[in-house]
């Protein structure tokens, strides 16, 4: 598939740490789809206090799940115009995933892949609490998985990297809770439906990349 004419609009789905936002951000280099990650703007809501970002603030630091309408409302906004993208967060409801569907529906855009990363816990808990973040842009390392050239420091924009403060471990146990609860039954939700793919995410980060690539090569060449 070439940069060119990549037409993707994917779900990435799978538990906190499963490494969705890794790919994205490689697949968004490759390709030159649009990441939206529904963490990062309500990040970036709550640093910059806004209405939105008051409301979540709340809830996201104690790895709950923002309510479904304040959620689906953000992405209606966040998805006009886009004919292509990689949502990473969202849907984490059934409830968001049949608004999705919904709106995707009414634009004419319907999904073209969900793909399920796959981890068990330990590891999670692992990816999680080893994680830096670049809080610009999203962009995350680990302090032995995958480090940065330099501890603490973003290799492309050589700003400072943090720790989230959700990913300290008690409330990643919560977010793990939550994941189970909320979001796993979107596996059946999504499961029936041809371009559903799982991914073996427990694999080194460029191994996932390549079990990615061929996902998408497999449904381009089922549609
Ligand atoms: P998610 O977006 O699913 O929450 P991230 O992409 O932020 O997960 O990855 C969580 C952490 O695990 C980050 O520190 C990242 O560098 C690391 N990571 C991601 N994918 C892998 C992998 N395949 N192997 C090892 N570490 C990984
Ligand atoms: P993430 O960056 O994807 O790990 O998300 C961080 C936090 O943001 C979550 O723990 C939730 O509190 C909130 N959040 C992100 N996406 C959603 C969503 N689709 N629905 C509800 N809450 C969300």
């Amino acid at each position: 598939m070439s940069a060119a004419r990549a037409t993707m609009r994917l779900v990435l789905l799978g538990p906190p740490g499963a490494g969705k936002g890794t790919q994205a951000k490689a697949l968004e280099d490759r390709f030159g789809v649009p990441q939206i990650s529904t963490g990062d703007i309500l990040r970036a809501n709550v640093a910059a206090g806004t209405p939105l970002g008051v409301k979540a603030k709340a809830f996201m630091e104690s790895g709950k799940l923002v309510t479904d309408d304040v959620i689906v409302g953000m992405m209606e906004q966040e998805l006009v115009g886009k004919h292509s993208f990689l949502l990473d967060g969202f849907p984490r409801t059934v409830a968001q995933a049949v608004a999705l569907d919904d709106l995707l529906g009414r634009l004419g855009l319907p999904l073209t892949g969900v793909l399920l990363f796959e981890a068990e816990r330990t590891t999670l808990v692992a990816r999680l609490a080893g994680r830096w973040t670049n809080p610009r842009n999203g962009r995350s390392y680990h302090a032995a998985f995958n480090p940065p050239k330099v501890a603490g420091i973003d290799d492309e924009d050589g700003g400072p990297l943090v720790q989230r403060l959700d990913d300290m471990a008690d409330v990643i146990e919560k977010r793990l809770e939550t994941y189970e609860r909320e979001t796993a039954p979107l596996i059946g939700y999504y499961g029936s439906r041809e371009m559903f793919v799982r991914i073996d995410a427990l694999a080194p980060i460029d191994v996932v990349a390549e079990s990615v690539d061929r996902a998408l090569a497999g449904n381009e060449a089922a549609r």
